[in-house]
């Protein structure tokens, strides 16, 4: 059998290449070792070109793939430095808003940030990245955690700033510097010769002499505390304006507000007349500090 194979082996194929031409035929003489072998080798090449396009397609894909990762990345960084001056748009503008801020605390007579722990981490935590050029993703994240938590600290002191205000408008609206009518006045506040006898007599108020009808107006925001006839007086009207200040209008032809109700400054509360101990239409207009009259000069414009 060994010898069989190796005999086998040894033999040989012819190949004749006959032309059409008439020329004389070509012999090809190979032995099955060698067309084995270039089987093989035909096979092997046909693989490593196989391989080399495999290869190559790959290359391509690869670079392709680099590609469009570079561009990717090229926009990211684009969109990164958007973000960070978008950014530093909105630290400035929440600066301005601090400044503004300082003006309404001024305003409203406030000295300094109603909100403690606002001054202190002002400005942000990358004040050192936001001098030495653009933050990453996770820098612009923190900034906007903590741009985010200064203005909850802004909004929240705007917010008191603006109770502030109020309370200084209303405060503004209870002090009684509005003419009750505008006329003449006829007597002022403190010792004078009484008009129906010899004596000398404190006037706890003023005089301000208006014809008949004449609409008398509140001198602040308050509340009606009186409004009838008292002897002497005649038809009076009180508000309480809060912090102890009351005031009156005596004299009245007709009261036209009811204890109880809320006036503002310069609404109408009454008409001028001359009822009560009066020698002509005129309004008696006090003002009282915790129970004691004071001179309505000191108030009045
Ligand atoms: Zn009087």
């Amino acid at each position: 059998m060994r010898n069989g194979k190796k005999k086998h082996k040894n033999e040989k194929l012819t190949i004749i290449l006959i032309p059409n031409s008439g020329n004389r035929a070509k012999r090809l003489s190979l032995t099955y070792r060698q067309i084995k072998g270039a089987i093989m080798a035909v096979a092997f090449l046909s693989f490593l070109l196989v391989l080399a396009g495999v290869n190559i397609y790959q290359g391509r894909q690869a670079v392709s793939e680099a590609k469009r990762i570079k561009s990717q990345h090229e926009q990211q960084q684009q969109q990164v430095m958007e973000l960070n001056n978008k950014l530093l748009e909105m630290e400035k503008q929440r600066e301005r808003i601090e400044e503004r801020q300082e003006q309404v605390r001024k305003l409203v007579g406030v000295s300094s940030s109603l909100t403690p722990t606002a001054t202190p981490s002002r400005g942000g935590v990358d004040r050192n990245s936001r001098t030495g050029g653009t933050r990453d993703l996770r820098e612009i994240s923190a900034e906007i955690s903590n741009l985010q938590y200064l203005m909850d600290e802004q909004e929240m002191e705007i917010l008191q700033l603006l109770n502030h205000a109020q309370t200084n408008i209303d405060q503004l609206k209870a002090i009684p510097n509005y003419w009750p009518v505008v006329g003449r006045i006829t007597s002022t506040f403190g010792y004078r010769q009484s008009p129906f006898g010899r004596s000398r007599e404190f006037h706890d108020g003023l005089d301000i002499a208006a014809p008949y009808g004449t609409e008398i107006r509140a001198a602040a925001d308050g509340v009606v505390i009186q409004s009838n006839r008292v002897p002497g007086w005649g038809r009076i009207v009180k508000i309480s304006h809060g912090n102890g200040v009351v005031t009156s209008y005596a004299h009245n032809s007709t009261n036209l507000v009811k204890k109880g109700d809320r006036v503002t400054k310069g609404s109408v509360i009454a008409k001028v007349g001359s009822s009560g101990r009066s020698t002509g239409p005129h309004v008696h207009f006090t003002i009282e500090k915790n129970g004691k009259p004071v001179d309505p000069l000191l108030y009045l414009p």
